[in-house]
C-alpha cells in the first residue's frame, strides 16, 4: 500500500521524517488505541425512520479474547470490556479474536438494517444479534472474505438484521484479522443501502475498468513495439490491481473466493509485488543501467529487499514479518528518492515525470498511513482516496511512458536526419575527393602522355638524326672512296681491295684478274676541245667500265688522269680479255657531242690474270698490267694487250 511512497521529489524528504515518527510510534509497546475505559453497559444507539446511513462511532466496545469462549459465556462472564479511542476500531497487528459489541434499539417499527465492516483484511466475522429485551439470539452469521453473506452481497462484509421494535438489542461480532485491525461499521437502511452498494459497484468497476484498460492498453503497445518500458509497466499496473482487489474485497469475492491461503497472504504478496514492480518500473523508466553510478547497486538493494521479504513471508512468524513489511516500506521511499535525487538536479525529464505522477498517490497513501496507524480516524473515504491516487498516476505514468516513447522516437529521427546529412556531407566531400583524384589522374595521364610524346618525339628526332648521320657517314664513307668526275671507285680504295682481293685469291688459289686502261691522246683531245669536254670524255668511258663491273667483288677505279682499272677476282684470263675487249669497242663506239662536233677516242688495255702465290704481290701484278698496257700502246694503241702474269 506504500506504492505512493516510491515517489521522490521534496515531497518525499518530507513524508519521510514523518514516516520515521510514525514507525517510532507503531512499535509494539505503543498502546495508545487501548486507553480504554470500563463500562458497565455499552451506550445505545437509537434507530428510527430518518436514521439511513449509522456509524457508531465510540459507542462500541471490544474485548481481545485471551481464551477461547462462546457467546454465552461470553453473556455469563463479566468480561474487561474497552471503549474505543476512536471513532473507527483500530487494533494494529492484533492477530487475536477480538469480540465488538453494539447496543441498538429500534425507536417507532420493526427495521430492516445492514450492518457493513468496510475492511477486507479479515480473517473471519462471527455474527451475533442477541435481544436482551428477550433475552435470546435472534442471528448468527459466519462470514469470510469471498462468501456471500445471507444478504447476498459478494463484497466483504453486509449483514442483514431486523431490528424488533424498541427492543434493545446487542450486536457481538467475533473478529479475527489477517492483517491491520480496522474495523469501520456503518449501519444502512435498505434504501441508502442500495444506493451505497450501487456507488460503491460502480466506483470499483471504473477503477478496476480503469486499471484494467490502461494494462491491456499499455500491453499491447508491448506487443507491438516491444519496449521493456510497457512490460514493467505492465507488471507494475497488474500487481497494483491485484493488491487493490485484495484491498476492496473484490479479490476474494470475484477472483481467488474463499481460497484461505491467499486470503491470508494477498496484501504482503501483492504490496511487496507492488513495491518490487514500482523500483523495476523506477530503474527502467529513469535507465539506470545507462546512468550507471551508485543509484544502480541501490535500486538492486531495493528490489532485492522486497524479494527476500516476499520469501520470507511464509516463513516468518507475525508480528516479526508485519514489523519487517512496515520498515521496509518505509526505507522503500527513502531510497527511491536518493536514486531520484541527482537525476531530479540533473533537470531530467524523465525523474521530473516520474516524480509528478507518483506525487497524488503518494500524497493520497501517506494520509492514509496516518489512518492506518490510528494517528489519524480511519473511514473508507481515505482508501477511496487511495485509489484516486492510484487512477490518476497509472494514467499520467502512461503519458510520461508516451511521452519518453515519443521523444525517444523524435530523438532517434533527429539522429536519423542529422546522419542522413553527415552521409550526404560526407558523399558530397567523396565526390569532390573523387573529382579531384580523376583530374590529378587526367593531369597525370595528359602529362605521361605530353612526356611520352616529347620521348617519342626525341626518339624519332634521334633516329632520324641517326639516320641522317648513318647515311651522311655512309656518304662520307661512299665519298671518300668514290672519285667525284668519273663516280667510280678511287684510287685508294682500290689499292685496299687489291690487297684484299690478292689475300683472298692466295688463300682460295682463285684467278684473281686485272684490268687497266689508259685512254689514247688525250693530251691532244684536251688541247682540242678543251678541258670540259675531256671530262665528259672521261665520264663517258668511265660509265663504260663501270658498266662491265656487274659481280661482287669486282671494282671498276679511276687509276689517276685518264687511267682506268678494273679488279675481276675469280675471273680468267678469257673471260678478262673478252671483257676488256667489250670495253675498248664501247669507247670507240662512242660519240660525245661538242659544239657540233661529234668527240670520238678510244682506250688502250693491259690484261693481267694470275693466281696469286707466295712470290707474288699485289703491286706485281699491277705492274705486270701495266706492262701490258705499254704494250698495246707501242702497238698502235686502241688495243688490248696480255702481261706475263709475275710467278
Ligand atoms: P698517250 O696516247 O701516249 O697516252 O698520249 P697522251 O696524250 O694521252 O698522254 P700524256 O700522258 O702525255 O697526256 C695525258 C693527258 O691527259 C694530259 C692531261 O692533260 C690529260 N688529262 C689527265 N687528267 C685529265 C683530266 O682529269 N681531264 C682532262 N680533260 N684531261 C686530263
Ligand atoms: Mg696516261
Ligand atoms: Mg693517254
Amino acid at each position: 500500500m506504500l506504492e505512493a511512497l516510491f515517489t521522490s521529489g521534496i515531497v518525499n524528504l518530507v513524508v519521510t521524517s514523518r514516516i520515521w515518527l510514525l514507525f517510532l510510534l507503531l512499535l509494539p509497546g505503543y498502546q495508545s488505541h487501548a486507553a480504554a475505559t470500563l463500562g458497565a453497559q455499552p451506550p445505545v444507539i437509537t434507530i428510527d425512520q430518518e436514521t439511513s446511513i449509522l456509524t457508531p462511532d465510540q459507542r462500541l466496545r471490544y474485548w481481545i479474547e485471551t481464551d477461547p469462549i462462546n457467546i454465552e459465556q461470553l453473556l455469563a462472564a463479566d468480561l474487561p470490556w474497552q471503549n474505543a479511542s476512536h471513532n473507527t476500531l483500530n487494533l494494529h497487528q492484533e492477530k487475536r479474536p477480538v469480540w465488538v459489541q453494539l447496543r441498538l434499539q429500534s425507536r417507532t417499527s420493526d427495521y430492516r438494517r445492514l450492518l457493513h465492516l468496510d475492511w477486507s483484511l479479515l480473517r473471519q466475522v462471527e455474527f451475533y444479534l442477541f435481544d436482551r429485551t428477550d433475552n435470546r439470539l435472534l442471528r448468527y452469521e459466519y462470514l469470510q472474505p469471498g462468501n456471500a453473506s445471507e444478504s447476498g452481497a459478494r463484497l466483504p462484509f453486509y449483514i442483514e438484521m431486523t431490528l424488533p421494535h424498541l427492543h434493545s438489542v446487542d450486536v457481538f461480532l467475533r473478529v479475527q484479522a489477517s492483517e491491520y485491525f480496522l474495523l469501520p461499521i456503518t449501519v444502512f437502511s435498505p434504501t441508502a443501502y442500495v444506493e451505497h452498494k450501487q456507488n460503491r459497484y460502480l466506483g470499483y468497476g471504473l477503477f478496476f475498468g480503469l486499471l484494467l484498460a490502461m494494462l491491456g492498453y499499455n500491453l499491447s503497445l508491448y506487443i507491438f513495439i516491444r519496449d521493456p518500458n510497457y512490460a514493467i509497466y505492465c507488471l507494475y499496473v497488474a500487481a497494483i490491481t491485484a493488491y487493490s482487489a485484495t484491498m476492496t474485497g473484490v479479490g476474494p469475492a470475484w477472483i481467488w473466493g474463499d481460497w484461505e491461503w491467499l486470503t491470508e497472504h494477498a496484501y504482503r504478496i501483492f504490496s511487496s509485488l507492488s513495491f518490487i514492480t514500482a523500483a523495476l518500473f523506477i530503474r527502467q523508466f529513469l535507465n539506470l543501467r545507462e546512468y550507471g553510478s551508485w543509484p544502480l547497486p541501490l535500486s538492486t538493494f531495493a528490489i532485492s529487499s522486497w524479494a527476500g521479504l516476499l520469501l520470507l513471508s511464509p516463513i516468518l512468524e507475525q508480528p516479526l514479518i508485519g514489523w519487517l513489511h512496515t520498515l521496509t516500506a518505509l526505507i522503500s521511499p527513502i531510497i527511491a528518492f536518493i536514486i531520484t535525487l541527482p537525476l531530479l538536479l540533473q533537470r531530467d525529464a524523465q525523474a521530473r515525470n516520474l516524480s509528478i505522477a507518483w506525487l497524488p498517490l503518494l500524497i493520497a497513501t501517506f494520509y492514509f498511513m496516518l489512518h492506518l496507524v490510528g494517528l489519524l480516524d480511519y473511514s473508507h473515504d481515505v482508501m477511496n482516496l487511495q485509489r484516486w491516487g492510484f487512477a490518476i498516476e497509472v494514467l499520467l505514468l502512461s503519458i510520461a511512458l508516451a511521452e519518453r516513447i515519443n521523444r525517444e522516437r523524435r530523438d532517434r529521427v533527429l539522429a536519423q536526419e542529422a546522419s542522413l546529412r553527415y552521409y550526404r556531407q560526407a558523399s558530397v566531400a567523396r565526390q569532390g575527393e573523387l573529382a579531384a583524384r580523376e583530374s590529378m589522374l587526367k593531369a597525370e595521364r595528359d602529362a605521361r602522355a605530353e612526356l611520352e610524346q616529347r620521348v617519342a618525339e626525341r626518339t624519332h628526332e634521334l633516329q632520324t638524326a641517326l639516320t641522317a648521320l648513318a647515311n651522311l657517314n655512309q656518304e662520307l664513307e661512299a665519298q671518300s672512296r668514290t672519285d667525284g668526275l668519273t663516280q667510280l671507285a678511287n684510287r685508294r680504295y682500290f689499292d685496299d681491295c687489291l690487297l684484299k682481293e690478292h689475300n683472298r685469291a692466295l688463300r682460295q688459289q682463285t684467278p684473281l684478274a686485272l684490268l687497266i686502261g689508259d685512254l689514247d691522246h688525250f693530251k691532244q683531245l684536251n688541247d682540242r676541245y678543251g678541258h670540259l669536254a675531256g671530262d665528259e670524255c672521261l665520264r663517258q668511258a668511265a660509265s663504260l667500265w663501270r658498266q662491265q663491273a656487274r659481280r661482287a667483288h669486282e671494282i671498276a677505279a679511276r687509276y689517276g688522269g685518264e687511267e682506268l682499272v678494273m679488279l675481276l677476282p675469280g675471273v680468267t684470263q678469257q673471260d678478262a680479255l673478252w671483257l676488256a675487249e667489250c670495253i675498248r669497242a664501247g669507247i670507240e663506239a662512242l660519240r660525245i657531242e661538242h659544239e657540233g662536233e661529234q668527240i670520238r677516242f678510244t682506250c688502250s688495255i693491259g690484261v693481267c690474270v694470275q693466281i696469286p702465290s707466295d712470290n707474288t704481290t699485289a703491286d706485281s701484278l699491277i705492274e705486270a698490267a701495266d706492262d701490258a698496257l705499254y704494250q698495246a700502246k707501242e702497238n698502235g694503241r686502241n688495243r688490248v694487250c696480255v702481261g706475263i702474269p709475275p710467278r
